[in-house]
């Protein structure tokens, strides 16, 4: 029996190379949700190849624009922000693909974690924001969380080696992204298109920017702590500019288990959809008679204090998370609409991050209230 998937966020990087992964093991998926924001033209393309049995868009006029194009073919198409969730909880599926960019992907993700479903998460934002009810609603429920994100993907690969109470360190590999030889002054004066020139990844625009300044890694510092249950005091980054090594697990005995492979999603992202299976991928295979050296450096957190904050987020958890995510969410906004400097982000998400009403175990609305006061506090500060 084919495995029937929902992809939240069908039409971003993520979806297409989620839908990418099944064009390439037809007999292993069956189509039966997809849902994005707007992209209609993009869906109608997903709609005709693998009619499922719902769409998904969450603008309305979007939607409306895909049931023209669409309608009659079997598909239900679905609008507003609530048919997501209400595709998790109405549509029978066997895997939930969680890659909506933002906060905006976690009242799904919760839902399907909720309704003990296995969910790949790509969506590191829900994580960071929610970490404690997601974790205690996988437990509650016995849903499954299995990373896409490549470096959790390699930790994940790589913990099959020991046992949680074996693990010393987790050492999460980073790019450094397009600045990692950028002096401050350099770096204050980037551009748009400076910070969306990516090294060694191609992804969508909102992670190629936390990418740059290094809250990419600050995010997954924390969905680290979440998914694995190690403290932030025992995630190292180290930086590797090739992107070969995904990450990797040092044990008490002094092992270390590596991930690698190429820089290619469409691995990490097969392996959520397979597991625990491992089927002939379509990606580039690594060639070591090819690879000259790989580098290491430790990160320069003067230069990305992004990582001093991701860690210190780790360590407080409460409304920390939110606090962080959103600011960072709206601040990247306005880096993109050309309304901040680039070293303004950080300083902003810090500033915002110190100032919030800090409570140690919030639950959904307080969360929401903390998220909506950050994201309004990024769009009052002064224009740069
Ligand atoms: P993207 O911008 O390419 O795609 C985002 C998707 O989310 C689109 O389908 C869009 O329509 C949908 N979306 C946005 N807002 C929405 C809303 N309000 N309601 C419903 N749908 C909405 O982003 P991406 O690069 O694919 O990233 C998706 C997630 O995966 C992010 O959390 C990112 O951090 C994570 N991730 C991405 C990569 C990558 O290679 N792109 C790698 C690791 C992790
Ligand atoms: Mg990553």
């Amino acid at each position: 029996m084919p495995k029937r998937v929902i992809i939240l966020g069908s039409t971003g990087s993520i979806g297409c190379n989620a839908l990418a992964v099944a064009e390439n093991l037809p007999a292993e998926f069956e189509i039966v949700g997809l849902a994005a924001g707007s992209n209609w033209r993009r869906m109608s393309e997903q709609v005709r190849r693998w009619k499922p049995r719902v769409a998904v868009l969450t603008n309305p006029e979007s939607a409306e624009a895909l049931d023209h194009a669409v309608g009659g073919a079997g598909t239900s198409v679905w609008s507003g922000p609530d048919s997501l969730v209400r595709l998790i909880n109405e549509v029978e599926c066997d895997l939930v693909l969680s890659a909506i960019v933002g906060v905006a992907g976690l009242p799904a993700t919760l839902a399907a974690v909720q309704r003990g479903l296995t969910v790949g998460l790509a969506n590191k934002e829900s994580l960071v924001v929610a970490g404690e009810l997601m974790v205690n609603a996988a437990t509650a429920s016995g849903a499954r969380l299995i990373p896409v994100d490549s470096e959790h993907s390699a930790i994940y690969q790589s913990l099959h080696s020991g046992r949680h109470e074996e693990i010393e360190r987790i050492l999460l590999t980073a790019s450094g992204g397009p600045f990692r030889t950028w002096t401050r002054e350099q770096m204050r004066a980037a551009s748009i298109a400076d910070a969306m020139r990516h090294p060694t990844w191609s992804m969508g625009p909102k992670i190629t920017i936390d990418s740059a300044t290094m809250m990419n890694k600050a995010l997954e510092i924390i969905e680290a702590k979440w998914l694995f249950d190690v403290p932030a005091e025992r995630i190292e980054v180290v930086i590797h500019p090739e992107s070969i090594i995904h990450s990797m697990v040092a044990f008490h005995d002094g092992s270390i288990v590596a991930q690698m492979g190429q820089p290619d999603m469409r691995t990490p992202i097969q392996y959520a959809m397979t597991y625990p299976r491992r089927l002939a991928g379509a990606g580039a295979r690594l060639d070591f008679s090819k690879l000259e050296r790989m580098h290491f450096e430790p990160p320069d957190i003067e230069r990305f204090p992004a990582l001093r904050l991701g860690h210190a987020v780790a360590v407080q958890g409460g409304t920390a998370g939110v606090a962080f995510n959103a600011a960072n969410e709206a601040a990247v906004e306005r880096f993109r609409a050309g309304r901040m400097g680039f070293l303004e982000i950080a300083e902003t998400v810090e500033d915002v991050l110190r100032r919030h009403n800090f409570e140690k175990h919030p639950g959904l609305d307080t969360l929401m209230t903390v998220d909506a006061w950050a994201r309004n506090e990024v769009m009052q500060c002064v224009v740069a």
